[in-house]
């Protein structure tokens, strides 16, 4: 009897002392084929009047498309497309925000960000700095936000980043690449319409797919997982083999593979990425490499870390018959391997999920800048 009620006390004692993250989630959300039709209906009850506009950020892949002529715009709203081309910088983000404020008296009433990660992590870093002084650089970090953002929308039209629910906007700033990481970050409303992924070209469908199959790899393999992330983290893994190994009918495989980027997402929320990001990161800094194909280039030579995942993800790109560029780190200097080795190791939240609080000993500069030169 003595040992049990040690043992509750013990334990009781434990939790006490346990801080758990009070994470937001994205409070709204359409799903289904055609549902961006609704956008309209959706906006309506935010307008705050007729001259506090809504700004549409659009993928200007979309410029010419047909999905233009159902965007519901009302009074002086505006349109602002945007390149993919490059991921979103800090500056561009000053940029758009100076523009809206010049050439708007009031404050719009909501920013719609249409498009893959890249204009999904525009608009919301451009809802935060609407709604807070200063420059976007100056909230890169971990909750530096102090004043909500403006109503923000999030319509992805590719699917694996998870950005439409994340808490985090990653932008490339003078310094550094790293997110703003705030509870203001989060979408106010989503609408997932698996039909705007029509037209994504196979590889880009590969590439942005395979983040959210490694989101789920490094997640449920890490040392932070826990129950949270372990159910959102199968379910997404289970709908990216599916999506990826089997013979799924094509419209059905949009939808899987949407819900697929959701669950990914909302499974790093509560654990954290892993060795594949890390070096991403690094290659992005470096070299300008996009997040999804960096991501699928370290992850080919991560199989003494993620077997199962590495066996898998070679079976997916065979199947696909994608082709990986090589010779990517072939003819780098030492500065540079030096810059990439850096870059990944000042990630340490996600080394120690990979590898437990022992990473430093595990991953030596030397160790990692050997996989670099096999890229
Ligand atoms: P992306 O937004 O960079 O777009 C990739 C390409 O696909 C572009 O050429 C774009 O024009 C094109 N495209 C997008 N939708 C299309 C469509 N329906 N039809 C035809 N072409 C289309 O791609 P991504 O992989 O979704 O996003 C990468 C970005 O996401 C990176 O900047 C990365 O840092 C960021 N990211 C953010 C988070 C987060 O939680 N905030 C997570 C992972 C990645
Ligand atoms: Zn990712």
């Amino acid at each position: 009897m003595k040992t049990e009620n040690n043992l509750k006390k013990k334990e009781i004692t434990s939790n006490q002392n346990t801080s758990y993250r009070n994470f937001p989630m994205v409070p709204r959300v359409v799903f289904g084929q055609g549902s961006f039709n609704q956008l309209g209906d959706v906006l309506l009850p935010k307008r705050h009047n007729s001259e506090a506009p809504f700004i549409f950020l659009i993928d200007d892949f979309f410029e010419d498309k047909e999905l233009v002529g159902r965007i519901p715009i009302m009074f002086n709203d505006e349109i602002i497309f945007v390149s993919a081309e490059e991921e979103p910088k800090t500056e561009q983000v000053d940029a758009i925000v100076q523009r809206i404020r010049e050439t708007f008296e009031e404050s719009p009433s909501g920013i719609i960000g249409i498009g893959g990660g890249t204009l999904l992590d525009l608009a919301k870093a451009v809802a935060i700095l609407l709604n807070n002084k200063g420059k976007a650089q100056d909230y890169q970090g971990w909750d530096l936000v102090s004043k909500p953002s403006l109503y923000h929308v999030g319509i992805p039209t590719i699917s694996g980043t998870g950005a439409e629910v994340s808490r985090t906007t990653v932008l490339l700033g003078p310094e550094k690449k790293l997110g703003i990481n705030s509870d203001f970050t989060t979408y106010d409303q989503v609408i997932l319409d698996p039909d705007l992924t029509i037209t994504v070209p196979k590889e880009q469908w590969f590439f942005t797919g395979m983040d959210c199959f490694i989101h789920c790899i490094e997640s449920l393999n890490g040392t932070y997982l826990n129950a949270f992330s372990q159910s959102y983290g199968e379910k997404a893994l289970e709908l990216c083999i599916e999506v990826f190994l089997e013979d799924v009918p094509i419209a059905e495989s949009r939808d899987k593979l949407m819900m697929a980027s959701w669950h990914g997402g909302m499974s790093i929320a509560y654990s954290q990425v892993g060795i594949a990001h890390a070096m991403s990161y690094g290659l992005s800094y470096l070299l300008g490499i996009k997040h999804g194909i960096g991501n699928c280039l370290v992850f080919q030579h991560l199989e003494e870390f993620y077997p199962e995942g590495v066996q898998l993800f070679h079976r997916m790109v065979k199947k696909h018959s994608i082709h990986l560029p090589q010779g990517v780190c072939a003819n780098l200097t030492q500065n540079d391997f030096d810059i990439l080795v850096n870059v990944a190791l000042g990630m340490e939240a996600l080394w120690e999920n990979a590898l437990g609080k022992d990473w430093k000993n595990i991953m030596t500069p030397e160790r990692l800048q050997e996989i670099y030169q096999k890229i």
